[in-house]
């Protein structure tokens, strides 16, 4: 049996929605990405959504929308994909790294600590498709004493007049915190569309704008649009249409080059379209059954799925052994690996990796980070897995348990 980790979700509707962009005559940035950025708004109920080809990309945008700069402080967990602190580094700024709780989040008295007078957002994850404590993190950027703190720099910054939640959700679209999706409890949330996320586009993201008052999140819309296309009045689809002067265009500011092709946009547009009713369904089918299997060994620790205040979009089934090395850990992995199943490690925390360790940060400061890390496996969980390959799963990952202990 060979079990892949993360196959992307390609059924006759994804190929005809490609196929229906490649025989229209347009392959960029046009209507299929118009439709997907308002398949999530309607998916988030967030006022506007901006789609850009990848996560990253978008982070870079709204770090540069928002003018931060070298000598700005941004605050960010340890334990997250690479992306979230080297969005901050290309704008050449210093990323703040604060441990997590365990349930992989950001420890929201970690990020209170942190915070100086130099902090220009604070970015939380939303680690396995589980929300952050959203309400702990807005509490903070609301509260009196750290507004005082806030020093303006930009007209952005004098705008909102304290520190930007940028929330990373590159697992999370979809899931829920108070009943709400997530999309509308952070200033502005980035989901992914990477090939290994819920939804993807091969390559891609969106922005999701829910700014408050003063700002109006149409204008800023308009505005991170320019941002995505060279800071160019016109886009290709607009001149495209003819007319007299539709060749006329004009370049406003430096912008990125970071707009999403309507040929990416289709696959994303399919898989959204029977996401909640059918995609996400099937990926919480797998979550469960592996939650049945795992709640009967007294080794395992199940990762979050539900609790009072948070739904998952079950984006990784990120499981733990109790009391066990990382050199068991990995012992584990090599053994499910010859079994055919493909895990993985989510994530290798970011001050154990060289391009961070050189820039001075120390695995030892994040206690949490490092103990959930050395103890966590990521099963496969998508759509695709039948009811018996989960059964092949469970009963490999107990073998392999059994074997290294
Ligand atoms: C995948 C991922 C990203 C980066 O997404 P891209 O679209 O590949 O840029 C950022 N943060 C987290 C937590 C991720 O898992």
């Amino acid at each position: 049996m060979k079990i892949p980790f993360s196959p992307p979700f390609v059924d006759q509707d994804v190929i005809n929605e490609v196929v229906d962009t490649l025989e229209s005559g347009w392959i960029t940035t046009g209507p299929k990405v118009k439709a997907l950025e308002e398949e999530v708004c309607k998916l988030t109920h967030a006022p506007r959504a901006l789609a850009v080809n990848s996560w990253t990309s978008g982070a870079i945008l709204i770090l540069k929308w928002f003018g931060v700069k070298e000598g700005d402080e941004v605050i960010v967990p340890a334990y997250t994909y690479s992306a979230t602190a080297l969005a901050v580094l290309h704008c050449g700024a210093t990323p703040v790294m604060v441990d997590v709780k365990d349930d992989f989040t950001i420890d929201p008295e970690k990020v209170k600590a942190a915070i100086t007078s130099k902090t220009k957002v604070i970015m939380p994850v939303d680690i396995a498709g589980l929300p952050c404590d959203y309400d702990a993190v807005n509490d903070i950027v609301n509260d009196p004493s750290i507004k005082n703190l806030f020093t303006a720099t930009s007209e952005n910054q004098e705008k909102l007049g304290r520190i930007l939640v940028l929330s990373d959700a590159a697992h999370s679209v979809g899931a829920l915190y108070k009943d709400k999706q997530t999309g509308v409890w952070a200033d502005i949330t980035i989901f992914s569309f990477h090939a290994v996320k819920n939804i993807t586009t091969s390559e891609g993201g969106a922005i999701c704008i829910n700014l408050p008052k003063p700002f109006d999140n149409d204008a800023e819309y308009a505005t991170m649009r320019l941002w995505t296309l060279n800071g160019q009045t016109k886009d290709a689809f607009t001149k495209s249409q003819g007319g007299g002067s539709s060749w006329k265009y004009d370049i406003v500011f430096q912008g990125l080059k970071v707009n999403m092709p309507d040929v990416c946009a289709a696959i994303g547009l399919a898989q959204i379209r029977k996401y909640t009713s059918q995609l996400m369904e099937e990926r919480k089918r797998v979550a469960e059954r592996y939650h049945s299997f795992f709640s009967q060994k007294n080794w395992a620790q199940l990762p979050i799925i539900k609790d009072s205040d948070r739904t998952s979009c079950y984006h990784l089934y990120a499981l733990r052994m109790n009391d066990i090395t990382e050199e068991q850990r990995d012992k584990m992995m090599e053994h499910i690996a010859d079994k055919g199943v493909s895990v993985n490690v989510h994530f290798i925390p970011m001050p154990m990796l060289t391009l961070f360790k050189d820039l001075g940060y120390n695995i030892e400061n994040y206690p949490v980070a490092y103990n959930n890390y050395s103890r966590e496996i990521s099963l496969p969980i998508y759509p695709q897995l039948t009811d018996a390959d989960v059964d092949y799963i469970c009963n490999v990952i107990e073998e392999a348990y059994q074997k290294v202990i």
